[in-house]
């Protein structure tokens, strides 16, 4: 059995490492010239590289072994894992994937062709934004949301036919819906993930509370409104998944004419981690017909990682670049001697980490003053009022990811109940905003990740209570401090710790084993909370 595997992890190998990097190397130059050409032969591969992990021999062959309980040696039976579930994803009736594909298509183009309607004219997302967030009359602010919302029942319908076909996949593969099988496949126990978001909830929610308190004197005079009357309409945002501008304090100004590039080669040249020519290989600039987001991408899983932004100097472009060269250094600093399958980050949400982690610092007072863009004089302000922004944003955050989470988990279970009702049951509880009296709408609907990229939103989180959990293991037990707002600008200790124990075993371990060696214990919310709740 171990030689059958090893033959067969050679010939996998040899067609799927140069075919992963053909085809990262397409994407990286259709999201730079955004040319059509350029983005078919991206799709191409991208089908190509799907084909290899459908095939029901090779799928045979790895289930075959697995079910032999054979393989002993570690590191190829974490690589049996790894390969199986991989193929397990893939391994769907071929007609039911297509009307899945099909029907996700359809929904996508609604969302994307969906205009707000206010009064006869169409508005951008991005301008319903703008009134939520600049607005201070009511009326508008209800008519703009409401509008926002009007999405909800184009589209409902098509969500729940789509989410009984994801089950359908599900059950052919032998699991109980759709969510389950996505957590599972990607190594995670729906149980363990639940428990921590209870434990979260727990920790976060007087905390939030308080600010909930705070955040509503300030919109009830800021709206000349009572308390009592605030409705999901004042909150500044279409989800209120991001906190309303109740402080005060600009971190713009610090960035305004600073070259962004070169600050992030120094802070992470500081701290031993080397990205000169990671650098060179990226594109940072914005161009015409390109991508104006941001990522990051392993071409070769060999050390070839670029990275794509589009700076601008202020603190967002400052937060981006520090967080995808998080994830480039990741990439990195992965052991090259791995086999081909294991040359990963241990999990999507622990990359996600180290970004956030990174990103983190471009409100931290102490990178401010290191980087010589605060004068010392200031950062005792700065830090405060900074970090409240920080705090404001996490736990607000944490309360909307606590909706997703469990909204997902219960559509899955049972499309068939009243989705209506469960989502705003869950609003009231997380977030602690109204139900708007009577309204019975699927506003869940208008949330366009449910529909496209399902039961992946707690990664975000996850993420985010890693980031704290490094923080802290960093801050106690390598630099021997009791100081968990530090930037650890020059401090090369840092940067090696993270080579030695996160990034270099790769996807070696499982995430939480990779976890427990780095910090003791595995993934907890303990830290975060330690670090947002006071
Ligand atoms: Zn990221």
């Amino acid at each position: 059995m171990q030689k059958e595997l090893l033959a067969f992890i050679e010939k996998f190998d040899s067609v799927v490492q140069p075919l992963t990097k053909e085809s990262s190397l397409a994407y990286w130059n259709a999201s730079i010239s955004g040319n059509e050409e350029d983005w078919k032969k991206s799709e191409e591969l991208t089908i190509e590289l799907t084909k290899v992990f459908a095939n029901k021999e090779d799928f045979a062959v790895l289930k075959r072994i697995k079910e032999s309980g054979t393989i002993t040696d570690e590191v190829l039976k974490r690589q049996l894992d790894v390969l199986y579930n991989a193929y397990l994803g893939n391994q769907v009736d071929t007609t039911l994937l297509n009307s899945v594909i099909s029907l996700q298509t359809e929904i996508e183009q609604k969302y994307s062709n969906f205009r707000v309607d206010v009064n006869g004219k169409k508005i951008t997302d991005n301008e319903v934004e703008d009134i939520l967030k600049t607005s201070t009359n009511s009326s508008e602010l209800k008519q703009v949301w409401e509008g926002h919302k009007a999405i909800g029942p184009v589209v409902a319908l098509d969500i729940i036919s789509l989410v009984k076909k994801r089950n359908e996949i599900a059950s052919q593969l032998g699991f109980n819906n759709y969510h389950e099988m996505s957590l599972k496949l990607s190594e995670q126990d729906p149980r363990e993930i639940s428990k921590l978001f209870d434990e979260l909830d727990q920790l976060t929610r007087d905390s939030f509370a308080g600010l909930k308190s705070e955040i509503d004197m300030f919109l009830a005079k800021r709206d000349h409104v009572n308390r009592d009357e605030l409705m999901p309409w004042h909150y500044q945002n279409r989800f209120f998944q991001e906190p309303p501008a109740i402080y005060s304090i600009d971190l713009d100004k610090y960035y305004n004419d600073q070259d962004i590039e070169a600050l992030t080669k120094d802070y992470y040249t500081s701290i031993g981690l080397d990205i000169n020519e990671m650098l060179a290989n990226s594109d940072l600039y914005e161009k015409p017909g390109k991508n104006q987001h941001a990522y990051c991408i392993d071409i070769d899983n060999l050390g070839d990682v670029r990275v794509l932004c589009n700076i601008k100097s202020n603190q967002n472009w400052m937060g981006t670049m520090l967080h995808e060269f998080g994830h480039a250094n990741y990439d990195k600093y992965i052991d090259h001697q791995l086999p081909f399958t294991l040359r990963n980050p241990a999990h999507t949400f622990t990359t996600e980490a180290i970004a956030m982690f990174f990103g983190r610092m471009s409100s931290n007072a102490g990178f401010l003053v290191d980087m010589k863009l605060a004068e010392t004089t200031d950062a005792g302000k700065v830090a405060a009022e900074s970090f409240k922004v920080l705090r404001l944003e996490q736990l607000t955050f944490s309360r909307w990811a606590q909706v997703m989470y469990r909204f997902e988990k219960a559509l899955y279970e049972n499309p068939d109940q009243d989705m209506n009702t469960l989502w705003w049951d869950l609003v009231e509880k997380y977030q602690m905003i109204k139900h708007p009296v009577n309204r019975n709408e699927p506003d869940w609907a208008s949330k366009i990740h449910i529909a496209t990229s399902p039961c992946y939103y707690h990664n975000y989180l996850l993420g985010e209570l890693l980031a704290s959990q490094f923080n802290h293991y960093i801050a106690a037990t390598i630099l021997k401090s009791e100081d968990f707002r530090q930037d650890y600008y020059g401090r090369k200790e840092v940067g090696e710790y993270l080579k030695e124990n996160v990034f270099k075993p790769g996807a070696r371990y499982s995430w939480n084993e990779m976890i427990e060696r780095a910090t003791s214990e595995q993934l907890t919310a303990r830290y975060y909370a330690e670090q947002f709740v006071n």
